[in-house]
């Protein structure tokens, strides 16, 4: 009890109630949003919880992309009802989450994500830690949201004004509890509540700032933007699973370029990716050319609407980190083949302790590198038996961005597209044309007269 009184002596700002308000109402004639431009199912998830007896809305980033003209990615709903209310409800709901509990509504491939209105967390420590629905940890990290509350509630935990907006199908009407629509108005990335608090709460939300304001062209407003530098190192907390989602978002939203940018300029990307960020800092000009590149070539594929992978944004993000430690481990006497590989496994291992990186990416990512040992080795049937495996078009388009950083490889890309667009004979044509070049790096070791040990360190063999 003492340490209560204590504890809000100590700290009166954070433990000043936030200000209650009616919501503002938007009637339908007052915004542009329409209920034909929300999906069928999540406007049929909507009713249904409604006629059941509990409140439901349609809320998150699908009505801000929408009062902006943008296509949603998804429909979320939020409403009274509990996870294990709103699974009664349909027999295509599952419950899914620990940290946060949430319900899919599955119709077909599209799925309506039904979260529970929930309330800001007690911040009394000694409380929670019995407290099975919520928790954070010593520095205010929530491990924990499920203390469920009001739609008034709901609004105030969530993260910034412009996604605190609620539709409601049937009347058409937007509550606002946060000024919203204020901020989209002005193009505005505002926190709500203390901005300090709300980070060190949840520090992906740093991320998120940057995110939505690469995505909607909008600024952080001041108050927001500030602590973001200062908090940024808190990032380093966050289990590494979750900063592969967010950096999967980060990076494949179609702005991947205008996001990196605003994570250099508020120091986000290094706690992300502290072995690229040192190369950056290292060798500016490179570095920053060969992501910058690779980040507009992907913004350019997602918009042609071509597919795009993990594997080859985490190769580039992390490429200009590899020299360094391969002259490290020369340096301690290793030959430059095991160096490479050397090196490329520790970069890898040590970006997963950041982000963990799935296997299913990791691997072609290591394939897309070794392909860059493998590129330049031409002679004989290896040219044909590269352009053979599956990884050649992504180790091929590689070696062109290396190139349009100004990597010195000796023509080796135009080598290789001239090849590619070239028939049998002319084919052949090439390969006997290296025999007489010194572009080959095989061809000269047999013109040393070695002969190749399978154990001896070439990139085919090592390759694993
Ligand atoms: P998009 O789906 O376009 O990336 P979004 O705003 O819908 O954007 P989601 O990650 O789908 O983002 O989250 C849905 C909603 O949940 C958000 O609009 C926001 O209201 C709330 N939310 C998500 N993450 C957080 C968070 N870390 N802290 C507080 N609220 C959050
Ligand atoms: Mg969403």
């Amino acid at each position: 009890m003492l340490k209560k009184l204590f504890q809000s002596f100590r700290s009166p700002l954070r433990r000043l109630p936030l200000q209650r308000r009616a919501p503002e109402i938007l009637t339908s004639r007052q915004h542009s949003l329409h209920r034909d431009d929300i999906s069928r199912n999540a406007v049929n998830v909507v009713q249904r919880l409604q006629q059941a007896g509990y409140q439901a809305y349609v809320v998150g980033g699908c009505v801000r992309d929408l009062l902006l003209d943008l296509d949603p990615k998804d429909f979320d709903v939020a409403t009274s009802a509990t996870p294990e209310q709103v699974r009664a409800e349909f027999r295509n709901a599952r419950v899914i989450g620990r940290r946060f509990k949430l319900v899919h509504v599955h119709f077909g491939r599209e799925i309506i994500e039904v979260a529970t209105f929930r309330a800001n967390h007690p911040e009394d420590d000694d409380e929670e830690d019995a407290n099975p629905l919520a928790s954070r940890n010593e520095s205010g990290r929530i491990l924990r949201d499920n203390v469920y509350g009001t739609l008034e509630d709901d609004a105030q935990r969530r993260d910034f004004t412009i996604n605190a907006l609620y539709y409601d199908p049937a009347s058409e009407r937007i509550l606002d509890h946060t000024h919203g629509v204020h901020d989209i108005r002005n193009r505005l990335i505002r926190l709500i509540g203390d901005p300090e608090q709300r980070y060190q709460e949840d520090p992906v939300r740093m991320l998120r700032a940057v995110r939505f304001a690469a995505k909607l062209d909008f600024e952080i407003e001041k108050h927001s933007a500030e602590p973001i530098r200062r908090l940024a190192p808190l990032l380093k907390e966050i289990p590494s699973a979750r900063l592969f989602d967010e950096v999967i978002k980060l990076f494949l939203g179609g702005q991947a370029e205008r996001t990196f940018e605003l994570l250099l300029e508020y120091d986000l990307f290094a706690p992300l990716f502290p072995a690229s960020a040192l190369a950056l800092e290292r060798n500016p000009e490179y570095a920053g050319q060969l992501i910058r590149q690779a980040l507009a070539n992907t913004d350019d594929r997602i918009y042609a609407g071509k597919p795009v992978t993990p594997a080859f944004l985490f190769a580039a993000l992390l490429w200009p980190a590899l020299p360094a430690r391969v002259l490290e481990l020369q340096d301690r006497g290793m030959p430059p083949i095991p160096a490479m590989q050397e090196a490329a496994h520790d970069i890898i291992w040590q970006q997963c302790q950041r982000t963990a990186i799935p296997k299913r990416f990791s691997i072609p990512m290591r394939e897309i590198w070794d392909m860059q040992e493998r590129l330049p080795r031409r002679h004989g049937r290896r040219a044909d038996q590269l352009i053979e495996s599956p990884r050649f078009r992504a180790g091929y388009d590689f070696l062109l961005l290396r190139e349009s950083a100004g990597e010195q490889t000796g023509g080796l890309g135009d080598w290789w597209t001239d090849y590619q667009e070239a028939d049998e004979a002319g084919r052949r044509a090439m390969i006997r044309g290296l025999s007489s070049s010194k572009d080959d790096p095989a061809a000269r070791k047999r013109r040393r007269g070695g002969r190749r040990r399978r154990s001896g360190g070439d990139s085919d063999a090592a390759a694993d």
